[in-house]
This record gives structure tokens, C-alpha cells and sequence, in this order.
């Protein structure tokens, strides 16, 4: 499926992809939301109301800065996510795919759209750093990955050959903007949400497990652990 002898750099992406995406949905679509009306006192229809607005803003800068919404909703957007932070973990066989990765020696690097504030959040939780050669967050270029924007100023910091790089990402918008700027291996995630049905991808490959890009004769024994 995969020629790793053509692949110089993987790019990953963290949420959906190499993490469950379940904290996230959970977190933006119900918690913050029955947070929100009760810290402020609310009622149900402001409830309704932000969650028609998270949804509708979805895929801009703003709406991936925590500091954006503490700003705009009056609440300790950390504070909050730590309540549920127990729901934060990686997608299953997401780490001997790491591990696999670094014996493997393509460059990794984490392209996220999470902030830094996320990402402070979220890697002490899940082990992944020790994995990457770097991480660049859309909040450090000012771009989200959706915008062209982004890939430009991440090969600026992080010179990658497009026709040599690999990205995944469960994100299709995402996938779409990578394909706009020349990443040649593009890989889409069948299962982003352990907690939600698997969907087909209309225009790009989906992942079922990572070991089944691993090369044929390096196929390791483990098998996919399930998402904690
Ligand atoms: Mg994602």
C-alpha cells in the first residue's frame, strides 16, 4: 500500500488521528457546553445556541485557540477539559506505530491544528512526544491546515519534499488543503472516534489500522491495542 522507500517525512496529525478523537467531540459537544450554561446560569437555548456556533466555527485558527473561547464564553477552557481529561488517549495501535516509525527513521512531524495549550494538555497524557522529531502547531505559523497558508509556512520551518512526504489525517478538509499544496501520500483515518461509527472517504484512503501500512515482511506481532 505504502512505499517507504519513497517516503523521506511522515506528517501526523494528533486529534482523530494518532488520539481518539472521543475526548474532543465529548468535550466541545456536550461537556463545554452543559458546563457553559451552568457556570454562567443559563438556559437551554443558549446551550443550543453554542453548540450551533462550536460547530459552525469549526475549521478556523479561532476556533482551535482555547484562549479564543475563554475569551468569548467567560470560562477556564483548561479547567474544563481537565474534568475530562480522563477521556484523553491514544487510538488504538496509534503507539507501536510510533515506535515502529522511529526504527523505521522517516522524519516525524506532528502538523496539528490543537494549540499549545491543548498540546500541553494532551502530551504528558499520552507518551507521544518522545516520538517526534517535531511538533508544529497552526497557532505557532497563524494558519489553520485547511488554508494554504499552512503548508507553506510549515516548509518553511520544517523542509519536507511534498512528493517524498506522507500525511495522515482524519480530517478530509485537512486532506484536501495537504493534496492542494503537492503531499504526494495521503491517508485518511477510517475510525477517528472509537465511540462513533466507522465512515468511508470518498476521495482519499482510510486507515482501518496503522499495521496495515507497516511493510509486509515487518508486519509486528502485536496486535492493536483498543483505545483507553
Ligand atoms: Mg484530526
Amino acid at each position: 500500500m505504502i512505499d517507504w522507500q519513497a517516503i523521506d517525512t511522515v506528517l501526523l496529525d494528533m486529534d482523530g488521528t494518532l488520539l481518539d478523537l472521543h475526548f474532543d467531540s465529548h468535550f466541545w459537544l456536550e461537556h463545554l457546553p452543559r458546563r457553559y450554561v451552568e457556570l454562567h446560569q443559563l438556559d437551554e437555548a443558549s446551550r443550543r445556541e453554542l453548540e450551533t456556533r462550536i460547530v459552525g466555527e469549526q475549521g478556523t485558527l479561532d476556533w482551535y485557540s482555547l484562549a479564543y473561547w475563554r475569551r468569548e464564553l467567560d470560562v477556564d477552557i483548561v479547567a474544563l477539559k481537565r474534568e475530562v481529561q480522563h477521556l484523553i488517549g491514544l487510538r488504538g495501535g496509534a503507539m507501536d506505530f510510533l515506535q515502529w516509525l522511529k526504527n523505521a527513521h522517516p522524519r516525524v512531524v506532528l502538523a496539528t491544528n490543537a494549540d499549545r495549550e491543548s498540546l500541553a494538555l494532551k502530551l504528558p497524557l499520552t507518551g507521544l512526544e518522545p516520538y517526534l522529531d517535531t511538533i508544529v502547531s497552526s497557532q505557532d505559523v497563524r494558519a489553520a491546515k485547511e488554508d494554504q497558508a499552512f503548508w507553506q509556512a510549515l516548509q518553511d520551518r520544517e523542509p519536507f519534499d511534498p512528493a517524498r512526504t506522507l500525511f495522515i489525517d482524519d480530517n478530509p478538509r485537512v486532506l484536501q488543503s495537504a493534496r492542494t499544496f503537492g503531499i504526494r501520500y495521503l491517508l485518511g483515518i477510517r475510525q477517528p472516534n472509537s465511540q462513533r461509527p466507522e465512515r468511508t472517504l470518498s476521495e482519499f484512503a482510510a486507515l482501518d489500522h496503522f499495521a496495515d501500512i507497516y511493510p509486509g515482511n515487518a508486519a509486528p506481532a502485536v496486535k492493536d491495542q483498543p483505545a483507553k
